[in-house]
C-alpha cells in the first residue's frame, strides 16, 4: 500500500479512532460491535472505505459487527435522517436496544429472548419456557417474565406457576442491585397450592426481599403459613398464622422449608449453582448409538464423540 491508497487508509482509521474518543458506549453496556461500528459508519460517512468495505445489504445480521453493522446503520440513516447520531446521544449513559424502536419505530432483534428448559430427577419432571418483557425506566430496568414453569411427579402431582417481576436498579449511579416482588400463585392440581408475596422493597426499607405466603388446600382452607426471604430461607409454621403479624421469625414452631446454599468458593463462568451445573449431566442419557441427545441435535457425528 503506498501513495494516496495509503493516505486514505490512514485517514480512515483516524477517523475510526477519533470517533471512539467523542461517541458514547452507554456506560460500556452497548454492545462491543455497535460502538466499533458508529466508528467505521463515520468511516462509510466520510468515504474513506476502501474497494473491500461491505456491500449494502451483505452480512447475516445488523449486529454482526464489522462492516455490515456500519452499513446497517447507512440503512437506519437513510429510513431517518440523523439517526446514528440520535442513537448516539441516546447512549450516554445506557444503552437498549428499544432505542431503536423509539427513533425508528422498528425494532432490530427478531430473536425475543425466549428462554426454555426441561430437566428430568428422580420421580420428577421440570419444564418452562418464558418470554421477557423489559420497561427501561432509565436508572433501572425492569423485566416481567412471560410463561408458566410446570413441575410434574411421577404421581400424578402437577404445580405450576410463574415468575414475579425482576427490578434491576442503579443501572447509572450507586450500587447495583436486583429486587423481586409480586404475587406467584403455585397452581396444584391435586390437594395444594401456594400463593406468595414478595414483597417490594421501598427505599427505607431494613428488611428487604421478603417473602410471606400460604398454602391452600382443594378446599381453599389455610393449611400452613410460609415466610422468609428470596435470598436466604423459607420456613412454614402449620395453620394458619398470617394475622400474627411480624414475629415470624421468633415463631419456635417454625420449620426450615429451603435454604440458600452458600455460593461456591470459584464460582463458574456464568455463576451457575451445582445444582444447574448437574442438571447438563448427559450421563444418563446416552442413547443406543452412544450418542447423547444434545449431540444428536447438534446433527451427524462421528463415533469418536
Ligand atoms: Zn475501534
Amino acid at each position: 500500500m503506498q501513495g494516496d491508497e495509503l493516505r486514505t487508509a490512514f485517514t480512515a482509521l483516524m477517523y475510526h479512532e477519533m470517533t471512539h474518543v467523542f461517541q458514547w458506549s452507554g456506560n460500556f453496556t452497548a454492545p462491543g460491535p455497535l460502538t466499533e461500528e458508529i466508528a467505521d459508519y463515520m468511516v462509510l460517512r466520510a468515504k474513506l472505505n476502501g474497494a473491500g468495505f461491505a456491500l449494502p445489504g451483505q452480512g447475516d445480521r445488523w449486529d454482526e459487527g464489522y462492516e455490515v453493522t456500519a452499513r446497517f446503520l447507512e440503512y437506519c440513516d437513510s429510513l431517518m435522517t440523523g439517526f446514528t447520531a440520535a442513537l448516539n446521544n441516546k447512549m450516554r449513559y445506557a444503552y437498549s436496544e428499544d432505542y431503536f424502536v423509539q427513533l425508528l419505530g422498528k425494532p432490530v432483534s427478531h430473536h425475543p429472548m425466549i428462554v426454555a428448559c426441561h430437566c428430568e430427577g428422580t420421580g420428577w419432571r421440570f419444564w418452562g419456557d418464558n418470554n421477557l418483557r423489559s420497561k427501561f425506566w432509565g436508572r433501572s430496568i425492569q423485566l416481567d417474565p412471560v410463561g408458566v414453569l410446570t413441575l410434574e411427579f411421577d404421581d400424578g402431582e402437577v404445580l405450576q406457576w410463574s415468575k414475579v417481576t425482576t427490578s434491576i436498579y442503579n443501572l447509572i449511579l450507586g450500587k447495583l442491585y436486583c429486587d423481586h416482588y409480586g404475587t406467584m400463585r403455585i397452581q396444584g392440581n391435586c390437594k395444594y397450592s401456594c400463593k406468595l408475596k414478595f414483597k417490594e422493597q421501598s427505599i427505607i426499607d431494613r428488611n428487604p426481599h421478603q417473602v410471606q405466603g400460604i398454602v391452600q388446600g382443594s378446599n381453599g382452607k389455610t393449611l400452613a403459613t410460609l415466610f422468609g426471604k428470596w435470598d436466604e430461607s423459607m420456613h412454614y409454621v402449620t395453620g394458619d398464622c398470617s394475622r400474627k403479624g411480624k414475629g415470624f421469625e421468633s415463631l419456635s414452631d417454625a420449620h426450615l422449608l429451603w435454604k440458600r446454599s452458600k455460593p461456591p468458593q470459584f464460582p463458574t463462568r456464568y455463576n451457575l449453582s451445582r445444582f444447574a451445573i448437574t442438571l447438563n449431566e448427559l450421563k444418563n442419557y446416552i442413547c443406543k448409538q452412544g450418542h447423547s441427545p444434545l449431540i444428536l441435535l447438534m446433527g451427524p457425528c462421528n463415533n469418536t464423540l
